[in-house]
């Protein structure tokens, strides 16, 4: 059993001693002491099924035991010597992670986080074209580094900095947005922005396939592969943030990119990645990284031993153990027995969208309108703490539950979570 400090000593030396902008999940914030693949355990050793997975970051499963002999071993050995010396692990790593990519996606950089990725992504993207002026989506998350949150779409993470030249467009949308799902509209706005906010030439445009963040809106189908083509003639290339859709959470496809039938040029990737270890990477093709050659990039942690072992532990066990298929096979049962709880009980259930093990379910006030249900997905993710589900919020509004757990969650974790989505919805005092 636990022995070690309670909840509430926590908080208050969290408080006392880390920045005011943290913020915690609950009213009565939750202290985790041991995760064990699906699940996590607090103080009381109450067991907890885990359906966000650290927002998205837990892939094989909490403390997976492959994961983690790779980690304990590469540690025993060396685990750090950066990359002015030779060591194969990170090269074994770069290399079974090139062979996961498509077309010409072929060299990699190493770095801790998504944010990073994203940085670099866009320091490759304007060195080689040559133009400053990037596009990103509105209700995109891509970062909250000082270059990151420009990119950034959600004015709830943006502080009063400079933005750098990014042009939003408006989101494509299927369910909100002014255009339904049909992409012509949400690409024309594209066309527009390069013609009257820029010299006609960008840097690049940067997507997720799937928002996480924004809760978890899937991109209008075609919208893709129409932007690419406007944004490259406008001389710019395209950037995936696979950040949360990537390594076979979709189920269908193992990239998020590849549900939407393009091929980047510049591919970001952290979260699922590491399974939980601090890791991030960019992958590009060969022309576009020799630019950045010119100079030297460098990166102390990245690549490092310790988490490349377990980056390529990562890669092996979702191979092994089949996870994209098995998300795709567990994500259908919850998405149709969501969209069941939708047609036949819920009006408040106003979408239920995503692919695979990225599910969301956009709640309202008042279906016709889609009046985000704020209160309703505030009451609804603390309630089902309370029965022993962990889910995440996300939306500009805070009124979708995300779903998103470890992909080792089991057929029956997941009529769990849906009878708990059930009954909580059915006792909601803010219907
Ligand atoms: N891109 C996406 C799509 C993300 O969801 C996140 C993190 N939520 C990031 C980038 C930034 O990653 P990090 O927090 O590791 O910097």
């Amino acid at each position: 059993p636990y022995n070690g400090p309670l909840a509430d000593e926590i908080l208050q030396k969290r408080q006392k001693y880390l920045g005011p902008s943290l913020f915690h999940y609950y009213k009565k914030p939750l202290n985790i002491v041991e995760g064990k693949m699906q699940y996590l355990y607090d103080e009381t050793g109450r067991r907890y099924l885990d359906a966000i997975a650290g927002i998205v970051t837990v892939s094989c499963g909490h403390c997976h035991p492959d994961v983690l002999n790779a980690i304990t071993e590469q540690s025993k050995l060396l685990q750090h010597a950066t990359t002015v010396y030779l060591h194969h692990a990170i090269a074994d790593f770069a290399e079974a992670l090139a062979s996961k990519m498509p077309g010409n996606l072929k060299v990699v950089y190493f770095v801790n986080s998504g944010s990073e990725a994203n940085e670099l992504a866009m320091l490759m993207a304007r060195v080689y074209t040559g133009n400053l002026g990037m596009i990103g989506l509105r209700n995109a998350y891509h970062g909250g580094t000082s270059g990151t949150i420009g990119l950034t779409g959600l004015g709830t993470w943006k502080y009063p900095i400079p933005q750098g030249n990014i042009h939003h467009v408006v989101n494509p949308d299927p369910y909100r947005g002014t255009f339904g799902s049909s992409p012509g509209g949400y690409a024309k706005d594209v066309q527009d922005h390069i013609n009257y906010g820029t010299s006609g030439k960008v840097a690049g445009f940067i997507a997720e396939t799937i928002q996480g963040a924004g809760g978890v809106v899937e991109l209008a189908p075609g919208y893709l592969e129409m932007v690419y083509d406007i944004v490259r003639r406008a001389g710019g290339v395209c950037i995936a943030d696979e950040v949360q859709t990537g390594f076979g959470r979709t189920g269908s496809h193992y990239w998020g990119f590849e549900t939407q039938d393009v091929i980047p040029d510049i591919v970001t990737m952290a979260k699922g990645i590491g399974n939980g270890l601090p890791l991030g990477a960019v992958v590009t093709t060969p022309e576009i990284a020799s630019v950045l050659a010119q100079k030297i990039q460098f990166n102390t942690f990245g690549g490092n031993p310790v988490c490349s072992a377990g980056g390529l532990a990562v890669l092996r066990v979702l191979d092994k153990e089949k996870r994209q298929a098995h998300c795709a096979d567990v994500g259908s049962h919850i998405l149709a027995r969501l969209r069941s709880l939708k047609e036949e009980r819920y009006e408040n259930i106003g979408d239920v969208r995503g692919r695979g093990l990225m599910i969301g379910m956009d709640l309202t006030k008042d279906f016709k309108n889609k009046t985000p249900g704020t209160e309703l997905a505030a009451e609804v993710f603390e309630r089902l703490r309370d029965v022993g589900v962990l889910v995440g919020k996300g939306g500009l509004h805070g009124n979708v539950i995300r779903i998103k757990p470890p992909m080792c969650i089991t057929k029956e974790d997941a009529d769990f979570l849906v009878d708990a989505i059930d009954h909580v919805l059915a006792t909601a005092k803010n219907r």
